[in-house]
């Protein structure tokens, strides 16, 4: 049985050993998924340890998905363009680094009737995830990308990459592009739980027009004040659990080197967070 795992610092809240063995589980896969805490240094020592104790591959989070870039044999495109790896595949002694976050939010926006392409998108954030998330926005076709943030030079620099419009987190500022706006992607890290910080001001959300949905990549909790506030105004909401799910099942793809029922993995990896609730 090969072994895979998801590495980082803290790792004892991941939910991905329990969406990737019940996604093993469900297409007969001969693997078993774990969780190894790996210091932000140790990096390169982890990958020369999964090489050696014949690791198939592992997922990345905080704070290894940069220092994999410059670590891994192959880089996928989307993990070029982002600058971040969250898949790595160990085969014969090559190591392959690729991001699955990009395609899950896009397949995550989609399932929930909330497909970008065409559309005016206002995204809240400039970190790690709203990089993945405005490429991938551009990419797929989306008529406008705006990346509002509190470091605005921050959202400069990532809005100059993909070709998309940086502006400030201003009340008046959000308040004015939401109006213009058919989608509100909330990648920021406001309302997760245990981060001590909450919008100050969700007026925003009323500028939006009736036909408008909102996606928050945060799912713990299941409904931040965000999406509970939408809700309220009778926007179309989704939480980010799908878009750990999707990410999820595109990284097994990847370990597998094969295509699999994508619709069976994730339906077994909801069934298994079911369960956890
Ligand atoms: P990050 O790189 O640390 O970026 C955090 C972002 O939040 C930055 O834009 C930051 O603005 C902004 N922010 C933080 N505190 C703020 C405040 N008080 N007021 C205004 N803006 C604030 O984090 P990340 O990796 O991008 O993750 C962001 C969120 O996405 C997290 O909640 C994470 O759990 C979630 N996420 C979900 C998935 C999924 O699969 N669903 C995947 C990845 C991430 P500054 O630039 O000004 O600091």
């Amino acid at each position: 049985m090969k072994k895979l795992c998801v590495i980082g610092d803290p790792i004892h809240h991941s939910l991905s050993p329990v969406i990737q063995n019940a996604m093993i589980a469900a297409a007969g896969l001969d693997l078993t998924y774990g969780a190894c805490r790996v210091a932000g240094e140790d990096t390169a020592r982890w990958l020369t340890r999964a090489k050696t104790e014949g690791y198939a591959g592992f997922n990345a989070t905080m704070p290894h998905k940069e220092n994999l870039l410059t670590l891994v044999d192959e880089l996928s495109v989307d993990a070029a363009r982002i600058g971040a790896v969250n898949t790595v595949c160990i085969r014969d002694g090559k190591v392959y680094g690729c991001n699955t976050d990009a395609e899950g939010v896009l397949r995550a926006l989609r399932e929930a009737g909330m497909a970008p392409e065409g559309k005016r998108v206002l995204v809240l954030g400039a970190g790690g995830a709203a990089r993945a998330v405005v490429y991938k926005l551009v990419q797929a076709g989306a008529a406008r990308v705006v990346a509002a943030n509190r470091t605005v030079e921050r959202a400069e620099r990532l809005c100059g990459e993909f070709g998309a419009v940086a502006c400030d987190f201003s009340a008046d500022t959000l308040a004015r592009y939401a109006a213009q706006s058919d989608l509100l992607v909330n990648c920021t890290n406001l309302g997760m739980t245990g981060v001590a910080g909450q919008f100050a001001d969700l007026s925003f959300l009323e500028h939006l027009p009736a036909h408008a949905g909102v996606f928050d990549l945060i799912y713990s909790p299941r409904k931040t004040a965000l999406l509970a506030r939408a809700e309220q105004l009778g926007l179309q909401i989704s939480n980010g659990l799908d878009m750990l799910i999707w990410q999820g099942v595109f990284a097994l793809e990847h370990f597998a080197n094969e295509r699999l029922d994508e619709a069976a993995l994730a339906a077994a990896a909801r069934a298994a967070l079911e369960e956890l609730e």
